[in-house]
């Protein structure tokens, strides 16, 4: 494991061409995705397992 700054800081992961945040978990994705719904007005995001790594990411652009 890499050291960590002490603010909380997303993790992101490189999918095609867009760095995604990455969500260690399906329900903090799922959360995120309603979060993002409700602030930004993005609807239909869904929440899928990375193939790259074990982490959870949404279906659309950075999120
Ligand atoms: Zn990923």
């Amino acid at each position: 494991m890499s050291r960590k700054p002490t603010m909380y800081e997303p993790e992101r992961c490189w999918v095609g061409d867009v760095q995604k945040v990455s969500y260690k978990t399906r329900e903090e994705a799922e959360l995120a995705a309603k979060v993002a719904e409700y602030d930004h007005k993005i609807s239909g995001l869904t929440v899928y397992k990375c193939e790259y790594g074990d982490h959870w990411h949404l279906s659309s652009g950075q999120y």
